[in-house]
């Protein structure tokens, strides 16, 4: 069907591994339809392809099946703890986040300040890190609801140090949410005994399909439903459930940890990674990384090539077959350069001048070096055409 394609945005949106289709198609169109709160034998069959599904996804994670919910995306996840931690203290007014969250994370708190919230965002130094010491000091015990940090940047992949966040957050007696949809099934984590009492994570980001997300809940956080039904999940996710879509999350949970259980997998997804960074910082000139080159994922490598329009790129790229994105996939379409790299201090023709290629277990070598000699090509391409030359652009704004 898509015959030649080279797939390196993979931190849009991934292949639905065939194992998990496979899991799920009973479920799709294979007969098991029940309706999984049904008391006869046929919705108990739905129920229990359920309870697999979260001990799958609970082992990958390290934490009690119970303490899983589903939901239809990462970005309901992050929306429920958000609005949880506010419906729990409704005395504190107050949120932290950090300045590159995803919109999912950004866009909620937007709409909180509008209605009289107050959002501190961690500054980002010029690598995508945040400092724990600005953390501490913005929390409050009073005053803070919820510190919410996203794992891994899905633009750059840089890593937030989340445990040892949780941990300061939990000191002061406030709870610490992670968005993770970009960390889970790429990096190992274990939350077996970990400070953090809420993460959020999303099917469609670690093979299973679109439409499936969970939120780990911590036995002991405090917890109130943002969805109220038919009191699904135990009272804390109402809806039918995706029965189908938990399942293949459940089936993908279970191939990324063995996976990431015998390291294969992020050894993969970094050599690829890393074929890829290093040909291009080889062979064209003036190309520059975007984030901390250790504290990131495996999968990610964020380039900027100076001087160069990263949508023109794209295009000369989607001609030849290969599909990688500027900046965050959500903010394609747009012409307002990425706010994660703003905040990271870079000017505007820096992020426009900046594409993100993202791996997967798919890619292979061969994909690697027809996309060098791609790009390779595109940018001289694009490079002559410009009457500047196509010289280096001004780092900070
Ligand atoms: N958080 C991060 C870091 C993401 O990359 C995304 C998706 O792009 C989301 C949240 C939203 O997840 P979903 O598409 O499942 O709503």
């Amino acid at each position: 069907m898509n015959d030649g394609l080279i797939y390196l945005d993979n931190n849009a949106t991934t292949q639905v591994h065939p194992e998990v289709g496979a899991a799920m198609e009973p479920y799709l169109s294979g007969g098991l339809y029940g309706n999984p709160s049904a008391g006869y034998r046929f919705g108990k069959q739905a129920r229990e392809a359920i309870d697999g599904a979260r001990s799958q996804v609970a082992a990958l994670l390290a934490v009690k099946p119970e303490e899983i919910v589903f939901t239809a995306c990462g970005t309901e996840s992050i929306n429920s703890a958000l609005h949880s931690a506010l419906r729990c203290f409704p005395e504190r007014r107050h949120l932290v986040i950090a300045a590159g969250e995803h919109s999912a994370t950004e866009k909620p708190c937007e709409y909180l300040e509008s209605r009289g919230y107050r959002v501190t965002r961690l500054a980002l130094d010029g690598e995508g890190l945040i400092d724990l010491d600005e953390l501490e000091a913005a929390v409050s015990a009073d005053d803070t609801a919820l510190v919410s940090l996203i794992w891994a940047n899905n633009e750059t992949g840089v890593l937030a140090p989340v445990e040892a966040a949780a941990e300061i957050v939990r000191g002061k007696g406030v709870l610490f949410h992670s968005d993770a949809v970009q960390a889970v099934g790429k990096l190992p984590l274990s939350l077996a005994d970990s400070a953090v009492s809420m993460l959020s994570l999303s099917g469609h980001k670690l093979h299973a399909p679109k439409g499936i997300g969970a939120l780990y809940l911590n036995q002991r956080a405090r917890f109130e439903p943002w969805l109220l039904g038919g009191g699904q999940e135990g009272g804390r996710r109402s809806g039918t459930e995706n029965v189908a879509g938990i399942v293949g999350l459940g089936q993908a949970a279970e191939l990324l940890k063995n996976a990431l259980d015998n390291e294969g997998q992020q050894q993969h997804l970094q050599k690829l990674r890393d074929r890829l960074e290093q040909a291009l910082l080889d062979r064209v000139p003036n190309t520059l990384v975007n984030g901390h080159r250790e504290q990131r994922l495996p999968n990610t490598s964020n380039l900027c090539f100076e001087g160069v329009d990263a949508e023109g790129l794209l295009i000369l790229l989607d001609n030849a077959g290969i599909c990688c994105s500027p900046g965050s996939a959500c903010g394609t379409g747009s012409v307002k350069p990425s706010r994660v790299l703003t905040a990271m201090g870079f000017s505007p023709a820096r992020s426009r001048s900046s594409v993100r290629f993202s791996v997967s277990m798919f890619t292979r070598e061969e994909e690697i070096d027809r996309t060098v000699e791609a790009v390779e090509q595109a940018v001289n391409k694009l490079r002559v055409t410009l009457p500047s030359g196509g010289g280096p652009v001004a780092r900070h704004t």
